[in-house]
């Protein structure tokens, strides 16, 4: 199937700029085929124009606002609106990606609709269940008709928890066609890095934003503290979430050691991120990302659901003292580790996962018309 082939219109569902990166590589595909509903969960404009900016633009942009309140009424505003967007002019299949508020109020307002749902960046599990992503991901991934596995560790994850295998289809990652259209070549990222006085492998980027790191004060102050005292320089872009929490627990001094800057759009940030010597990070997508930019990372959280590039690509630390092991750990003969990194394939695979997304979008809308009569013939 090539671009924009024939399909029956779709609709996505999202929110927050990860999905909007991650589904851009679908929109482009779908083309005219595709309306998009953004709920607004992301709704700082540096997370979001910033990241609209660089995305194919779809049939229709229904653009919400309903970020900035509680989890439970952000749920049920969005899935109210998205009903009566979806109620009005019915696709043929509605995708939501991964595991945000908006992903599962875009899967319970299809399942309302009795539409085909369709889960991208489906099976991750952390079995973590303080986190409110991990009751998003079980409850999208029993909702829908086809899971989008992006490993095979994540179709058996849901093979174990009963989910039909003809649900299920391995696609990998659309992250990874994502990254290899946005990213810069090597000299527009050099240009960068020396507008930034930056030299290639100087430096450490951290990006820290979960709940579990920044709205606890001790381990925020933590991770900062362990963050300002690495020998190389270290560039935070930093997440609204982090500088608000910053600002209320008084930890602003913490910063004066680090080079904070505004969220990047996500070409800078690839360029970014391909010069630095570590990653230091909270976030799901960048563990996924450094494995095709052979970057090593930092994880630092309680769990992860991306286990793929444990040992290899990424260690998990808490916040504390491991950060700073980690980070000597890898800054310990750079260009053997780097020789060591190059050598391993990323595990959310290559070639075009949002090609075989929408095959398998179009088997589940379309099924063969040689299937067996639904009723006898008399
Ligand atoms: N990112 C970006 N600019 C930045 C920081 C991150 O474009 O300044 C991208 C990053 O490459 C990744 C995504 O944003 O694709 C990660 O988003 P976030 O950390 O908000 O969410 P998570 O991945 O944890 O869901």
């Amino acid at each position: 199937m090539g671009t924009g082939a024939a399909c029956d219109p779709v609709t996505l569902v999202c929110g927050t700029r990860p999905e909007l990166i991650k589904c851009g590589p679908l929109i482009r595909y779908f083309g005219e085929r595709v309306s998009v509903i953004y709920t607004g969960q992301h709704y700082d404009s540096s997370m979001y124009d910033q990241i609209l900016r660089d995305i194919a633009r779809p049939g229709r942009f229904h653009e919400l606002a309903l970020g900035g309140t509680r989890r439970g009424r952000q749920l049920g505003a969005a899935i109210a609106a998205v009903d009566e967007i979806l109620g009005g002019a019915p696709p043929a299949a509605v995708l939501v990606q991964g595991d945000t508020t908006s992903a599962l109020a875009g899967a319970l307002a299809a399942n309302a609709n009795n539409l085909p749902l369709v889960h991208v960046e489906a099976g991750l599990r952390s079995y973590d269940r303080a986190m409110p992503e991990e009751h998003n991901r079980v409850a999208i991934d029993h909702l829908s008709d086809l899971c989008c596995a992006p490993t095979e560790l994540n179709r058996r994850n849901l093979l174990v928890e009963k989910v039909p295998a003809q649900r299920i289809v391995v696609t990998g990652n659309t992250v990874v066609e994502a990254l290899r259209t946005a990213a810069p070549d090597s000299a527009a990222r050099d240009g960068m890095l020396s507008r930034l006085g930056l030299a290639a492998d100087g430096y450490v980027v951290a990006t820290i934003h979960r709940p579990e790191n920044v709205d606890d004060r001790h381990n925020l102050e933590l991770i900062l503290r362990e963050l300002a005292a690495l020998p190389l320089p270290v560039v935070v872009p930093a997440h609204p979430r982090m500088v608000r929490r910053v600002a209320e627990f008084g930890l602003a001094a913490l910063l004066d050691g680090l080079r904070v800057v505004e969220p990047l759009a996500y070409p800078a940030f690839l360029a970014l991120v391909s010069g630095a010597a570590v990653v230091v990070s909270d976030s799901g997508g960048i563990q996924e990302e450094v494995s095709v930019l052979k970057r090593p990372v930092v994880v630092v959280r309680r769990s992860t659901e991306r286990p793929e590039i444990e040992g290899t690509f990424g260690t998990l630390v808490p916040p504390g003292p491991r950060i700073h092991q980690e980070v000597l750990r890898w800054l310990d003969d750079v260009p053997a580790r780097r020789a060591q990194l190059a050598a391993i394939p990323s595990p959310y695979g290559d070639g075009s996962p949002s090609a075989r997304i929408a095959a398998a979008v179009r088997r589940l809308v379309a099924p063969p018309v040689m299937s067996a009569p639904m009723v006898a013939a008399t």
